[in-house]
């Protein structure tokens, strides 16, 4: 049996002007890590020998009816625009139809394309585990998120202030485009193109949108749980750009993202972002900010831009009300409430407080609600007390809120410690620590004393203070 993709290739067959038709750069001596067959499975792929997913993963040959492509887009970078971006070290190699839809198959590390600028196109071994934990974790948890197929190691090095072997991540993605494929054609005033691209996207997307007005508050909508749900598990993604800002509201682009051990809403992970612009408690606001550059964009399919601002406008506006309303619905289930209120909010909020207050780990802490442990998650147990009569004279009108929160609460996340470690051992030849996290993390809302010690937040010396898109 040869490894088999049913191609269906839509974007390679837009005109000109979306993307470079470039292959992947071959690499000396692939070796296939890691391949999700599961997924694979629900993506009707035929699976060849390992050999061959070596082969076709790390690009060196790209299989039967693919079209390669590299897509254009531009981008708000911390909130400056850069007029060019696009896929400097990533390779669609095409797109299959399931009967959930159209997915993209994408390399990423694959080498250079017309759009790399100086960088070398390539990915080292570090981020493309962390990404395969950490999106898979999250597709686990059911956040919507860009997933992994297949992990393979180039046999080559690769330089980031240091020598370190090389990697490429096959990713799957509902689509890649991005609020900054939008950006880039109407910066350029390239207006067929937009409306060319805003057709695909409404077809791929939003099929019941008749106009950008609609479509837009589809992304909106989706947009604005997505952050609710980040909220709810704690999730800092660290590069909100809009280059990474997707359409389709899946989670995209893990590049120093991070979960937080000790609550703290001021977070911030990554080692490029020094004003703290994407902090925990900033994402809600940033999101608008993009979707605001989204709506900007579309302005120039409106036959009367005047009144299409003002739409536009309004639906922005609208945004911060509906990230509320799901930040209740999603917290809410936290703390064991169907369908929180907002007279229920005062509750959440003021569990949060005691948390920031007394040190109390955010994943520990609503998980050890459904066991009635949670009170010993805080430096001083005492602060918790008062809380806890208030909660649960609210939970009396409940059903079965312990079970809502255990389906809510993931008893494991890739622990930032943990995901520095894993790397450390893989760098050193070891995949063991990373198989494990995937076992672990496949089913988070289980118990399993199995894996007591990646429930454990770090010690002192295991505190990661910085991440690093290290790309
Ligand atoms: P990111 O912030 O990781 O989403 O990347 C921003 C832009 O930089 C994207 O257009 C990437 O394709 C590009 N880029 C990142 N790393 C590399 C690399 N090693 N080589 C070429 N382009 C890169
Ligand atoms: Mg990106």
């Amino acid at each position: 049996m040869t490894l088999h993709i049913p191609f269906d290739n839509s974007f390679a067959r837009l005109p000109e002007g979306f993307a470079a038709h470039v292959a992947p750069e071959p690499v000396q001596a692939p070796e296939l890590l890691v391949f999700n067959l599961a997924l694979a499975e629900e993506l009707g792929l035929r699976i060849g020998a390992e050999e061959e997913l070596a082969q076709v993963f790390s690009g060196n040959h790209p299989p039967e009816g693919a079209s390669p492509l590299a897509q254009i887009y531009a981008g708000h970078q911390f909130g400056h625009f850069n007029p060019q971006l696009g896929d400097g070290r990533a390779i669609l190699l095409g797109e299959v139809v399931n009967a959930a839809g159209r997915f993209d198959i994408q390399l990423k590390g694959s080498g250079r394309t017309p759009f790399s600028r100086s960088g070398d196109g390539r990915a080292w071994l570090g981020p493309v585990l962390r990404e395969y934990v950490v999106s898979e974790a999250m597709h686990a948890m059911g956040l919507p998120t860009t997933r992994a197929l297949a992990a393979v190691a180039t046999g080559e090095t690769v330089y980031r202030e240091t020598a370190l072997p090389g990697a490429v991540l096959t990713r799957v993605a509902r689509s890649h485009l991005r609020v900054g494929t939008f950006q880039i054609f109407a910066a350029r005033r390239q207006l067929e193109h937009l409306q060319t691209l805003f057709d695909y996207a409404v077809a791929r997307h939003d099929p019941d949108a008749d106009n950008p007005l609609d479509f837009l508050r589809g992304v909106i909508a989706r947009q604005a749980d997505l952050v609710a749900r980040w909220m709810s598990v704690g999730f800092i993604h660290g590069v909100m750009n809009t280059d990474n800002c997707t359409i389709s509201g899946e989670t995209i682009d893990y590049g120093p993202c991070a979960f937080m051990d000790r609550y703290d809403p001021h977070t911030v992970f990554s080692s490029i972002d020094r004003q703290g612009r994407y902090a925990y408690a900033n994402q809600p606001d940033i999101i608008v900010w993009n979707m605001a550059q989204l709506a900007t964009s579309l302005v120039p399919l409106m036959p009367d831009s005047e009144a299409a601002i003002e739409q536009f406008t309004e639906a922005v506006h609208a945004m911060p009300g509906l990230i509320r309303a799901r930040w209740l619905h999603h917290f809410g289930r936290k703390i064991g409430l169907t369908e929180a209120t907002p007279d229920d909010a005062r509750l959440i909020t003021d569990l949060l407080q005691i948390m920031a207050d007394h040190d109390a780990d955010f994943t520990n802490t609503f998980r050890a609600l459904s066991a009635n442990a949670a009170r010993d998650q805080f430096t001083d147990p005492a602060a918790f007390d008062a809380w806890e009569v208030q909660w649960r004279a609210r939970l009396a009108q409940e059903t079965a809120p312990q079970d809502l929160m255990r389906q809510t609460n993931p008893a494991r996340i890739p622990r930032n410690h943990r995901i520095e470690q894993m790397i450390e051992a893989a760098v050193a030849g070891d995949l063991a620590p990373f198989k494990r996290m995937m076992d672990a993390l496949s089913a988070p809302y289980e118990t399993d004393p199995r894996f007591d010690d990646l429930t454990r937040p770090p010690l002192e010396t295991e505190i990661v203070q910085a991440t690093f898109c290290g790309t």
